[in-house]
């Protein structure tokens, strides 16, 4: 198959409101990372997608929307909590989980009840979404296991020739996946975070919304799962920015032969060895995440990164458990 690179010009938009309506694949930029948009109403799409990417088929996919109406199609249940997310939070970094009804199939949501919902912020990806006319399942554009992509480049090195075309967009301004919020029940609680926090969502709802799993935890990460966000090198992370820790393990590691690289908050303090900075604060970090990644494990063949988000350090902040728990599953939980 061609794929073909699409720009956000009318022709172009409603050449890929097309290929989605005929059961094609299209990637396109969110601000949270690329999608890889199939027609949700459409079965053989859906699965199509999961073919593409290699997802396995019990890991259910998230349905994007452009007009908040779209979510009462689609939802048999809008509860209170619900209500309030909608209105004052959407359209955000945001997926809400619902009761489904029964125009979305089982092959979208992995034969659950239930149905994720997204709105995105970006204007681009509204302005496919509403091309499209229809709501739209998309996981991030990778393949299985690989760092999500943050610019169409990206999507192209995955999906270039499994897919009818890539929506050329702006990079993705947040970086990291959607907080997923399940408000399916009278307990908001988040699945996955990301940059809308808990607190924040705590607050907004004046009651504690839980969190599934505590990032650090082997017991309860999906990342046991399956394995995500992988870099093709192998990967370590340290929590306390312990710069004498990360000198001597990266000595040894070119003692071994290897050519590490460190991933740090200050790549300046390590004295000529090989490092590279993972942000100013827990918001770049996002941002750059999967991006620094992806170069990384071509330069070098074993990253040691490193990321403190206790209180008041410099990753301290409303995206820093989303950061931690992309870095946790691309380590396969390997601390040092
Ligand atoms: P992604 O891997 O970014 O496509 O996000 C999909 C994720 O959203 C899944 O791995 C789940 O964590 C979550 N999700 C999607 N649908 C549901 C659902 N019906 N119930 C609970 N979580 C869901
Ligand atoms: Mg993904």
């Amino acid at each position: 198959m061609k794929t073909r690179y699409l720009q956000f010009t009318d022709r172009d938009l409603a050449i890929a409101g097309e290929l989605i309506r005929a059961g094609e694949l299209v990637g396109f930029p969110t601000e949270t990372v690329y999608g890889l948009g199939a027609n949700a109403f459409d079965v053989n799409a859906v699965k199509e997608t999961y073919a593409v990417k290699g997802r396995p088929v019990d890991n259910p996919l998230i349905v994007h929307i452009f007009d908040k109406a779209q979510i009462y199609d689609i939802a048999s249940e809008v509860n209170s909590y619900a209500q309030t997310v909608i209105e004052r939070v959407m359209p955000a970094p945001i997926t809400i989980v619902l009761p489904k009804r029964d125009i979305i199939g089982g092959v979208v949501t992995a034969g659950l009840p239930s149905v994720a919902i997204r709105m995105p912020q970006s204007l681009e990806a509204r302005s496919f979404l509403r091309a499209a006319a229809v709501p739209v399942t998309a996981p991030s554009a990778n393949l299985s296991g690989r760092p999500s992509p943050t610019t169409w480049q990206r999507v192209g090195e995955d999906m270039d020739g499994r897919i009818a075309a890539i929506l050329c967009g702006e990079p993705c301004g947040v970086g990291i996946e959607s907080t997923v919020l399940d408000l399916s029940s009278d307990e908001p609680t988040v699945l996955r975070p990301g940059a809308v926090s808990a607190e924040y969502l705590s607050e907004l709802l004046g009651r504690t919304v839980n969190i599934l799993s505590d990032p650090t935890s082997k017991v309860n990460s999906p990342g046991i799962r399956y394995k995500h966000y992988a870099p093709k090198v192998p990967m370590v992370l340290e929590l306390d920015d312990d710069c004498d820790k990360l000198c001597a393990f990266y000595d040894g590691k070119v003692a071994e032969g290897y050519r590490p690289v460190l991933w740090v908050s200050r790549p300046h303090r390590f004295g000529g060895r090989n490092a590279v900075s993972m942000g100013v604060n827990d918001r770049e970090a996002a941002a750059k995440l999967f991006e620094t990644m992806r170069t990384l494990e071509t330069e070098y063949d074993f990253i040691i990164a490193s990321f403190c988000w206790r209180k008041n350090s410099i990753y301290d902040g409303p995206a820093s458990r989303g950061v931690l728990d992309r870095l946790m599953r691309a380590c396969g939980h390997n601390i040092i």
